[in-house]
């Protein structure tokens, strides 16, 4: 077994001794229901045929069908999609949704195909996974280098195999083929919602709060636009390139940030050049530098295993709002806690993403058309009930909320595996 994946089962293993489970009846809850391995030929454009390593992890199926990302990218490791299928049952478990957990992926380098080959590729994909998947089984969504695009030539082809319109066997289509408004920035805006609860509980005057953003993609970038604009000051951003920070702690503008991210690339050429903000006054900073720089709440939304052992001593904010997967190492949070650090973990954090997805399948199943603002209110009662269930399990088992986040989504899944029976 890998690391990634021991470290991902570490909390895993906590809740169930936290909730004084017979480790053996429980066995099965610390591993995978089906790993399935599959060959996708592909005939590119050229007229040779290549294969294509594909997977799909379906974790556990208690609560309801498996759900999770499908992404095409190079590297893929079948360790951290079991990694990445746990994450994804536990926070279908925290945020209260009827779904299991799952997640796969195609071992390719999608850059290297035009746009015909990345069709014939999903469609293949549907077509070796066909009996794996459906709305009431395993439910794909956008992950990495994966887009609505592509959800929408899932859903084609998987319906043209069933002889039916089957919009709701995947996730994350574009609004014209059954996806919804909001689907986009529904991670960041459920972050949102908790990181509201935490300055509540804890009287943070947004004027008065800092706040660095470790990546600048979908997530990193929506949320900066909503903490910018409730009046928080981000000192602190960061892309793959490099990070600025602002010595000053007057704030950066986020909408500025991507004008010129989007105009030179980059975000670190803006400390080059300045002219479109006032950037000569931010200072250029490697983003592992900027995980440790002076701020209240920092924002790890890029990528995993941003947290370890290495920096976790010289963190200085108060909280973290973990919104990407598994960017602090579970074993840290020690560390975090006894330094007074409050860690609001991915599974909860970044939940909002599932739980608009989930909108989206009620949607196409109902045959029903729901507006933004429908989307967002009901957003925000899931993300502000799910953060009050994990602390209030927090106080009553004295734990992190990682720990308590497990506890409840744990407590959730063996109800629901008993009534199975
Ligand atoms: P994205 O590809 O849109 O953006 C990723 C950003 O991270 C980019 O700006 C990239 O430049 C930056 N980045 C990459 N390596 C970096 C590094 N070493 N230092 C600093 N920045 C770096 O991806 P996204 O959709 O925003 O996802 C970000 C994270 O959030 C991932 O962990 C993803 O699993 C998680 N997440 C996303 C969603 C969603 O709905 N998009 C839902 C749940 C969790």
């Amino acid at each position: 077994m890998s690391a990634i994946f021991l470290k991902t089962l570490k909390p895993l293993k906590l809740a169930i001794k936290l909730l004084k489970l017979d480790k053996k009846k429980y066995q099965n809850l610390v591993k995978p229901q089906h790993i399935i391995v599959k060959n996708i030929p592909l005939k590119l454009t050229g007229g040779q045929i290549k294969n294509f390593k594909a997977y799909r992890v379906q974790f556990n199926n208690a609560l309801g069908p498996y759900k999770g990302g499908l992404r095409f990218y190079p590297k893929i490791d079948l360790e951290e999609i079991k990694a990445l299928a746990l994450l994804m049952a536990v926070k279908c478990a925290v945020v209260n949704i009827p779904f299991g957990g799952a997640k796969g992926g195609v071992k390719v380098d999608p850059k290297k195909l035009n746009d015909q080959e990345i069709e014939e590729l999903s469609r293949q994909w549907v077509r070796a996974f066909q009996k794996n998947i459906g709305p009431n089984k395993d439910i794909p969504a956008p992950d990495v280098y994966t887009n609505a695009q592509i959800m929408a030539w899932l859903a084609d082809e998987y319906s043209k195999l069933v002889g039916h319109l089957e919009p709701a066997v995947v996730t994350g289509k574009p609004v014209e083929n059954g996806g919804l408004k909001g689907r986009e920035t529904a991670t960041a805006q459920g972050g949102f919602y908790v990181l509201e609860e935490v300055r509540k509980k804890f009287k943070f005057k947004p004027a008065e709060t800092k706040v660095i953003i470790q990546g600048f993609g979908n997530v990193g970038f929506n949320i900066a636009k909503l903490v910018y604009q409730a009046g928080y000051k981000i000192v602190g951003v960061a892309d793959s390139q490099g990070g600025i920070y602002d010595l000053r702690g007057l704030g950066m503008n986020s909408q500025r940030l991507m004008a010129i991210k989007k105009a030179r690339n980059h975000l670190h050429h803006c400390y080059c050049r300045g002219s479109v903000c006032d950037c000569g006054n931010y200072k250029k900073v490697t983003n592992k530098k900027l995980l440790v720089m002076p701020t209240d709440i920092l924002i790890p939304a890029a990528i995993e295993n941003q947290i370890t052992q290495k920096n976790a001593y010289q963190i200085k904010a108060k909280v973290i709002l973990e919104l990407a997967n598994g960017a602090i190492d579970p074993s840290v949070d020690k560390i975090l806690s006894a330094k007074n650090v409050l860690v609001v973990p991915d599974v909860l954090a970044n939940g909002g993403g599932v739980v608009v997805s989930y909108f989206e399948w009620l949607q196409n199943r109902q045959s029903e058309v729901w507006s933004e603002s429908q989307v967002l209110n009901r957003l925000k009662e899931a993300m502000i009930k799910s953060f009050d269930d994990v602390w209030e399990i927090s106080q009553s088992y004295k734990v992190d909320l990682r720990a308590a986040a497990y506890v409840l989504a744990v407590g959730r899944i063996v109800k629901a595996m008993k009534k199975h029976g």
